[in-house]
């Protein structure tokens, strides 16, 4: 992730919010999009970047945001896109929310750093983005109703529980996977909205060919059968993860929290490490990957000196490597409309 300055030229992160060195407030401006810390006054804050006068994002008042707008009284352009939140009263759920608005802040300034949906061309308008966190409930007859994560039509809901880590765990080991975490599941349920919104739409032939057409396996009966037959044996040759193996769906969505893994830890190692990888849509693609799989294998290392999980599998067989350049290119394709008005005017 980007860092940013504070005014006493401290370094800031992402989870910073009070600066250890200076106690300065430390945030997000809206107005110039940067990472820095701000002056409080009585009802509003300047940015020590652009000398502007900001206003907390509304969240701020619940800890779960820590941004400042042009407007006062308005949630900042992160916060729009969240459609339900949990009740207030309850104080373990909004720390709960909280969890999710920062893996869902982390998420989307990644996708407006990489240009993908819903930050290319117009499809914050052709097809919103928003999100859902849902806890589950009883019924008046007693019934638990069970809150499904996951994507439809642009909503991505996710279980509130998934921001306990006892819950999540537990869940990992049932299931079988090597990670479980907040922002993995931001970064799948994300790859079906791109699914749904871009690459369907802009690249369908190259689709099917890597990851199979979707309408011609039904996806109930897939389902059935991965959770009682399981993943071929041979499932590491063609697919980032067992779950892949499903359904065409769940093998892209997999391989866009794969890249987006990729493109978090490139852009982490430029910050932090000095390197110069080049992350443009226009950059070798393979070429970066194994520069991030080195990095891999090395920070894995540390991990395990900890006895701690690796950091991604260090080795990604060709078949993956294609369906990886897939969900690269998409950042350079042009929408169809675009495309024809563009040959129209020509
Ligand atoms: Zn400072
Ligand atoms: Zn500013
Ligand atoms: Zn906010
Ligand atoms: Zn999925």
């Amino acid at each position: 992730m980007k860092t940013g300055t504070c005014r006493c030229d401290n370094r800031i992160f992402f989870n910073n919010h009070r600066c250890l060195s200076c106690d300065a407030s430390l945030g997000r401006c809206n107005v110039c999009n940067s990472l820095t810390s701000f002056s409080k006054e009585e009802k509003s804050s300047q940015c020590d970047t652009c000398k502007t006068e900001v206003f907390s994002c509304v969240n701020q008042e619940h800890d779960v945001c820590q941004s400042y707008n042009a407007e006062p009284d308005a949630l900042c352009r992160w916060c729009q896109l969240t459609n339900v939140i949990p009740p207030l009263d309850n104080s373990e759920s909004v720390q709960r929310w909280a969890r999710m608005e920062s893996a869902k802040r982390r998420l989307l300034l990644q996708l407006e750093d990489l240009g993908l949906p819903p930050y290319v061309a117009d499809t914050q308008m052709t097809h919103p983005l928003l999100f859902e966190f849902l806890e589950n409930t009883v019924d008046k007859k007693g019934k638990p109703k069970k809150v499904i994560t996951g994507h439809q039509n642009g909503l991505i809901t996710i279980n509130l529980a998934e921001a306990d880590s006892v819950h999540r765990e537990r869940l990992r080991v049932k299931l079988g996977e090597p990670q479980r975490t907040l922002i993995g599941h931001m970064r799948h349920e994300v790859g079906h909205y791109i699914d749904w919104a871009w690459a369907s739409r802009v690249a369908p032939d190259e689709y099917h060919a890597l990851f199979g057409d979707p309408d011609s396996v039904d996806y109930g009966e897939a389902m059935k059968k991965h959770y009682e037959v399981g993943a071929p044996a041979n499932w590491a040759d063609n697919h980032v993860s067992a779950y892949a193996t499903m359904h065409p769906w769940e093998d892209f969505a997999e391989t866009v929290n794969v890249y987006l893994d990729i493109m978090a830890i490139a852009t982490t190692s430029n910050e932090l490490a000095g390197r110069n990888l080049d992350l443009s849509a226009s950059a070798d693609h393979r070429e970066l990957v194994n520069s991030v799989l080195q990095i891999v294998l090395e920070v894995s290392e540390y991990n395990f000196d900890l006895g701690l999980a690796p950091l991604l599998p260090e080795r990604l067989p060709p078949a993956v490597l294609d369906k990886l350049a897939y969900v690269h290119d998409l950042r350079s394709k042009v929408a169809p409309e675009i495309a024809e008005q563009t040959a129209v005017a020509n």
